[in-house]
């Protein structure tokens, strides 16, 4: 199962594959897909022949919404502050476990700005993982809960707060060089000798 991930609203029926109208209606259904959250956007006709109400019977169902489709905006330019939308989607991105602690912490900040919202909450492998839809776009974002316990949340706000104030060019954000670090002898844990010469025991008889 993937921790995270964002799944955009398609801009075409999934079935019939004919591109959606702007304000044009559609069913987006959510399915169980082996270890995946499967996300099918169709158009009104696909909708009524493919789905229809029994589609909450089917198996691996997990949620079903409607929606009007809006066309994408012009893309805006170029240079933009790192908001907490943009940062969680390239946290999302780089799709490194050591920012999942903070990614639920901005997904929750976005929550109470109205700019995300619950979809559903669901329990799976003995994780809690929270369904956001962003209205605006349509994407939906799979959020992993990481259970902060009280202690370690000051800690992660702090991290929020650096990244969304220097990015990911903060010193303690750059990922070490030195991943083998830890297989360098120290002190303590001294590497294996090497095999000690044989001494020369060949004091041959002249
Ligand atoms: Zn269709």
């Amino acid at each position: 199962m993937t921790d995270w991930n964002i799944q955009s609203r398609a801009h075409a029926c999934s079935t019939c594959e004919k591109a959606f109208a702007h304000k044009e209606l559609y069913h987006t259904v959510l399915m169980a897909e082996r270890a995946e959250f499967k996300r099918s956007d169709v158009c009104q006709a696909c909708w009524e022949r493919e789905f229809g109400d029994g589609v909450r019977d089917r198996k691996g169902f997990i949620s079903y919404w409607h929606g009007v489709y809006q066309a994408p905006p012009p893309p805006e330019e170029a240079i933009q502050k790192e908001t907490a939308e943009s940062l969680l989607r390239k946290l999302i991105e780089m799709n490194d476990p050591r920012f999942i602690s903070v990614g639920y912490i901005l997904a929750v900040m976005l929550e109470r700005k109205r700019i995300l919202k619950v979809k559903e909450q669901i329990k799976r492998d003995g994780h809690r993982y929270f369904l956001y839809e962003h209205p605006g776009t349509g994407d939906l974002f799979t959020i992993l809960d990481p259970d902060l316990q009280l202690n370690q949340l000051e800690q992660v706000q702090k991290d929020v707060a650096d990244l969304l104030e220097h990015g990911l060019n903060a010193p303690q954000f750059q990922k070490s060089e030195t991943t083998a670090a830890n297989t360098v002898p120290d002190a303590e844990h001294p590497a294996t000798p090497t095999e000690p010469q044989p001494t020369p025991s060949s004091e041959s008889p002249s």
